[in-house]
């Protein structure tokens, strides 16, 4: 554990290996460990508990995450309440390092809501019991494998299905062998050709595929932007949207866009994309990386105004280091609990 003191506030961090149940395939690539860090920011006795979690293809890793905490310094700072400005100066630090930078933004989250003692659903006036389902993921697998963990989704009543490969048809037939419930199917720009891309589109459709996330490269705009003009579902932008800054870019060529914490630096500008994509009438969905209940509540204090919520992050890991918000007959169930609602598991929180 680092700990780092600046007149009122200390941060402490220390790095955190998040193991996953099953080895995790998506089209570009497969992983059994995901680097996380888990942060710590304390003011005046209380203290806020934050996360970044590192998933490779995103350019962070715990040496960097690291090096980014180390450059923070809170000692031009004595209110917690100025979060306009303190946030503003962490993005300021570095280029990129959304992870590390939403590591903080999650800690200042956390700490304000436990002063004013209310939940950040609370403060921002949404109402717990809109939560939405939150579906479960299925990676690219065996048939023999994809039939098991979808029947370990039992509880679940929308199941995401990464395709991306050739094995596409296999994936989506083996799960209606065992199951007729709603899906949504995350392709990862795994798909090159547009014509191919809305056929799939429509042979989806057919199956009961209710959203197609990512369906070709990002860089393939034009593409993207055909196949939501003609497809029978909606398409959602995921790797194609990192900050709000992307959102502009992302209407006219999808239909919705996935908000992730790791993304796009955090609470504060995640709800801003939330606003703005509802001002150009775009849909939202609520990801996650693979992350402990820590970052997963912090998320899921979004839940009530989004389409979908894909908060499965802290169910696909065997260490979760957090008890939070909670999946009840596959619905995000958010804890009357202040900031964040994200309590340390004493067993895994050694602060060594
Ligand atoms: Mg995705």
């Amino acid at each position: 554990m680092t700990v780092r003191n600046f007149g009122k506030f200390t941060l402490r961090f220390r790095p955190y290996t998040l193991e996953l149940r099953h080895v995790f395939t998506v089209s570009t690539a497969s992983r059994t460990t995901t680097p996380a860090v888990l942060a710590e920011l304390e003011f005046e006795g209380v203290t806020g508990y934050g996360e970044a979690a590192m998933p490779p293809y995103l350019g962070e890793s715990e040496a960097s995450v690291l090096k980014f905490l180390n450059q923070v310094d809170f000692s031009g700072f004595d209110d917690p309440f100025l979060t306009a400005d303190i946030l503003h100066y962490i993005d300021g630090i570095a280029p990129k390092n959304t992870a590390a930078k939403a590591a903080i933004d999650i800690a200042l989250h956390d700490l304000l809501g436990k002063i004013m003692n209310r939940p950040w659903h609370r403060i921002w006036g949404f109402n717990p019991a809109s939560t939405p389902y939150t579906s479960y993921t299925i990676g690219i697998d065996t048939a023999e494998m994809v039939r098991q963990k979808v029947r370990e989704a039992a509880p679940y009543k929308l199941l995401k299905v990464k395709l991306g490969l050739d094995t596409d048809k296999m994936m989506i037939e083996t799960i209606r062998e065992v199951t007729d419930k709603p899906l949504c199917a995350d392709v990862n720009q795994g798909w090159r050709h547009r014509e191919e891309a809305l056929e799939m589109a429509h042979w989806l459709s057919e199956r009961g595929v209710v959203f197609l996330e990512q369906p070709m490269p990002k860089e393939q705009v034009d593409d993207n932007a055909w196949l939501t003009e003609n497809s029978p579902i909606p398409t959602v932008a995921d790797e194609a949207v990192q900050r709000l800054s992307d959102v502009r870019k992302a209407f006219g060529v999808y239909n919705g866009i996935n908000i992730k914490l790791m993304k796009c630096t955090g609470m504060r500008e995640a709800h801003q994309m939330v606003e703005l994509a509802r001002a150009l009438d775009m849909k939202v969905m609520l990801g996650c990386m693979t992350e402990t209940s820590c970052a997963i509540s912090a998320a899921a204090q979004l839940a009530p105004i989004v389409d979908w919520a894909d908060l499965d992050g802290a169910l696909l890991i065997g260490n979760d280091a957090f008890q939070g918000m909670e999946v009840v007959d596959g619905k995000i169930t958010l804890p009357n609990r202040p900031g964040i609602g994200a309590v340390p598991l004493s067993a895994a929180h050694q602060t060594q």
